[in-house]
């Protein structure tokens, strides 16, 4: 436009064109809006039409739904046939969840450690199969966490059960969904006692059992187990997709591993962290190791646009087109094999 507008008097596009010299040429990037995106990590199978609907509305391409959480086995204590029946639960509704929405949804299996499962062995032994299955692209998520719901689960038990599950991704050729654990940001206020569940998040916060792992940095400490253990499995670094990635354990994972960040911005109410966390990382580290993901689940007051809204945030804060999709769509093909469009 040039500055005779027609206007009455002078309005904002006034001022735009006299004051900044150029911005008539900015490139606006049309083509986000239609950018097809992966999320490597949610648990899409647990929400409701709805939700999923909006994940294809917003350009979802292919997703990974994870089966591994506790927040979905009824009993405390917890045994193994409540973690397998998660997994049969997510293979039963897999295929209609594709013909639904249209999006590639593929599956994770695997066993976590936030509750104490009563006999581990006979889900790792089960799981081999299951890893042989067409529609298993990952193994988890899984990984070492400081503390328990219900209860406490040893570090070194803990470990056995990761690296186990790390062999057999190996052995099957799976990368794996490593959970890392979030340092929670500082409340500002607390909540009236007595109400035992943590708004936003269904859990009976009462059951926390007191933490395996002191320290000054138990969340980081787990992560650099989960490294041992991933060493120790033989499992090449290419192959661990470390999600919640945060502040906390960025500069380990990025200086010490090759593993690949995935940063979870789902729920940034509760962790707190956002694409502005990821436009940092990929401007100190490029993005060659960094992908995106959502993590929604029924359990938390998850968006199933986040991702979308991740897209525009990016490139709100300066990174180029061409990154970001490396890191919603080309990066997430690579490890996981997704479809080529
Ligand atoms: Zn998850």
């Amino acid at each position: 436009m040039t500055s005779s507008h027609p206007t009455k008097r002078p309005t904002d596009a006034t001022y735009l064109d006299d004051r900044a010299q150029g911005n008539e040429d900015i490139d606006l990037p049309r083509e986000l809006l239609t950018l097809p995106w992966i999320d490597v990590h949610n648990h899409a199978h647990t929400l409701s039409w709805d939700d999923r609907e909006r994940y294809a509305l917003a350009g979802c391409r292919s997703m990974l739904m994870v089966a591994s959480g506790y927040h979905w086995t009824p009993y405390k204590p917890v045994e193994a046939d409540d973690i397998r029946f998660l997994w049969d639960d997510a293979i039963n509704r897999r295929t209609a969840i594709e013909r639904n929405h249209f999006f590639e949804a593929k599956l994770g299996l695997g066993v976590h450690t936030g509750v104490r499962i009563e006999n581990p062995d006979e889900l790792l032994d089960a799981m081999d199969d299951y890893c042989a299955l067409d529609e298993v692209i990952a193994v988890g998520e899984t990984g070492v966490v400081p503390s328990q719901h219900v209860s406490r689960w040893g570090i070194d038990e803990q470990r056995a059960v990761v690296q186990a599950q790390m062999e057999l991704a190996e052995a099957h050729d799976l990368p794996v969904i490593l959970h890392t654990p979030n340092t929670s940001s500082d409340a500002t206020r607390s909540y009236r006692d007595g109400l035992g569940v943590t708004p936003g998040y269904e859990k009976n916060a009462g059951l926390g059992a007191d933490p395996v792992l002191d320290g000054d940095n138990p969340a980081l400490e787990s992560v650099r187990i989960d490294v041992e253990a991933m060493r120790d499995a033989g499992l090449a670094d290419e192959r661990v997709v470390a999600s919640h990635a945060d502040r906390n354990n960025t500069a380990y994972l990025m200086d010490e591993t090759d593993c690949y960040l995935s940063y979870t911005i789902g729920h940034s109410w509760l962790i707190g962290v956002d694409a502005a966390d990821v436009a940092d990382a990929i401007d100190e580290y490029g993005p060659d190791r960094i992908m995106v993901d959502t993590d929604c689940a029924n359990v938390l007051r998850t968006d199933p646009f986040a991702l979308k809204r991740a897209i525009f945030e990016l490139y709100r804060y300066g990174i180029d087109v061409d990154d970001i999709r490396q890191v919603v769509v080309e990066n997430p093909r690579e490890v996981f094999g997704f479809e080529q469009e």
